[in-house]
């Protein structure tokens, strides 16, 4: 059997004629998005045998803004993917701007110019980077359950990482490690394996989106020089949607609604949802109407949260959304999966590679402090200010306050990502 260290360690999928068994690896990780894929990127660069477990096959969309804050450009310079993502030809993005449902209008400049890219092509990259640089990822292979021995003194922990059996079988349906890293995003079945106290809560947020793109004609022209170079926020009573272009002339359309605002409407199809936003504020209707589907789907999320999730819980670290979920207006939870990818990553570098329980303890105290320094404030303020643009009158005060005092935008623009 190929194991990490060995050979060609490129993205695999089944292989039938093996026998099922445990692999062993130093670390293994589970969820090949953006956090799990940058670090497995570094972990295997640095010479640790990492095995990634990713639940779906990619290429693969996304339920994302799909707008990657300026400051990841540095993070995937360091990953070494930078080029790879400038040849998909991105839309560069260099403002942002908020309506409310008034009609008042406020803006910011980016403190440095982001990225509209989809997540089918920049996962797609990241997880290919991460098998290029040495991680044994597989695909299809979703983790149901994690075991360990008891964390204390110096006994080596020793984890076991077990895969949903399934049709399309692999190899392998159980990996062993001295350290499970989940990289499985904002809320999965697995936290409930895991007795994350989170899950006990309801969350009543929903997200959708489609990609659209202008119409042909006038409007669909308009439509495309106001967004060009920008990022849109459209604030209502129940929610709010952001639209910008991604690569290929495409633009992305994502909102966060609340439930409460979908059972005021007919149904929760496409068209009714359209007509609800359209009524809601008046720019985003204008938007609209420039504007065409551009896929057959509607992608769906509900119960997202944004309550408070532990860094670490018994022989597990988590990271990216699975460590803590910014609020998607931010803009910036796609560029903290992949700073916290990084920090993680040069800490558990200056772990041994056979973790005892010690070693672990110090690990999750070192982690804890690291994102809370890293992360704390911008979650804390995005937590803060989502529910203003959640209510109408609030988010028409909050604009008109910042259009009279421009220097707020712009604080908050910087404030809510790192540097
Ligand atoms: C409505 C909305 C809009 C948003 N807009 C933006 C935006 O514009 N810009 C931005 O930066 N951020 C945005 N975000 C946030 C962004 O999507 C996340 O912060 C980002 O995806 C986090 O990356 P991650 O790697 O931690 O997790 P994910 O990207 O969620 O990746 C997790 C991976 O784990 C896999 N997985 C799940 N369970 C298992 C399992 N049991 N076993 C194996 N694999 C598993 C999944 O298939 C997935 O590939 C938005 C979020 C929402 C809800």
């Amino acid at each position: 059997m190929q194991t990490a260290g060995q050979g060609d360690r490129s993205t695999r999928t089944a292989l039938p004629d093996e026998s099922r068994t445990a692999e062993s690896y130093d670390a293994v990780l589970i969820g090949g998005g953006p956090a799990g894929s940058a670090l497995a990127t570094l972990l295997a660069r640095a010479g640790r045998r990492v095995a990634l477990c990713e639940r779906d096959r990619f290429p693969r969309d996304k339920l994302c803004g799909e707008f990657l804050s300026g400051e990841s450009r540095r993070v995937l310079g360091e990953l070494g993917c930078l080029a790879e993502l400038d040849a998909l030809r991105p839309a560069a993005i260099h403002a942002c701007r908020f309506t409310s449902p008034s009609g008042a209008v406020c803006g910011a400049n980016l403190p440095s110019p982001a990225l509209g890219i989809s997540r089918r092509a920049l996962d797609a990259v990241l997880l290919r980077h991460a098998a290029r640089s040495g991680a044994v990822v597989l695909q299809g292979a979703p983790v149901c359950r994690v075991e360990a021995n008891a964390v204390n003194g110096s006994s080596p922990l020793e984890c076991r990482v077990h895969l949903r059996p399934q049709s399309d079988a692999h190899a392998v349906d159980c990996l062993t490690a001295g350290l499970v890293v989940a990289a499985h995003g904002r809320r999965a079945q697995l936290d409930r394996e895991l007795g994350r106290k989170f899950m006990r809560r309801a969350h009543p947020y929903v997200g959708l989106k489609r990609h659209h793109r202008p119409r042909t004609g006038a409007a669909g022209e308009r439509l495309a020089a106001t967004l060009d170079g920008f990022v849109e926020v459209h604030a209502f009573h129940g929610g709010y949607c952001g639209m910008s272009f991604v690569e290929s002339g495409v633009v992305n359309v994502c909102m966060l609604v609340t439930e409460a605002f979908l059972a005021n409407l007919p149904s929760s199809r496409w068209e009714d949802v359209h007509d609800g936003l359209c009524r809601a504020n008046p720019r985003l209707a204008e938007r609209l109407a420039a504007l065409e589907p551009d896929e057959e789907t509607v992608h769906a999320v509900a119960g997202i949260p944004f309550s408070f999730k532990e860094r670490s819980s018994g022989p597990v670290f988590f990271v990216g959304d699975a460590a803590g979920m910014i609020a998607p207006f931010c803009g910036d939870g796609q560029a903290m999966a992949l700073r916290s990818a990084l920090l993680l990553g040069d800490l558990i570098l200056q772990t041994p590679s056979r973790l005892c329980g010690e070693d672990h303890r110090i690990l999750a105290r070192r982690w804890e402090a690291c994102w809370r320094r890293e992360f704390g404030f911008r979650m804390r303020l995005g937590r803060w200010l989502q529910p203003l643009l959640l209510r109408g009158w609030t988010a028409d005060a909050a604009l008109r306050l910042a259009t009279l005092a421009p220097k707020i935008p712009d604080w908050i623009a910087r404030a809510t990502r790192g540097a």
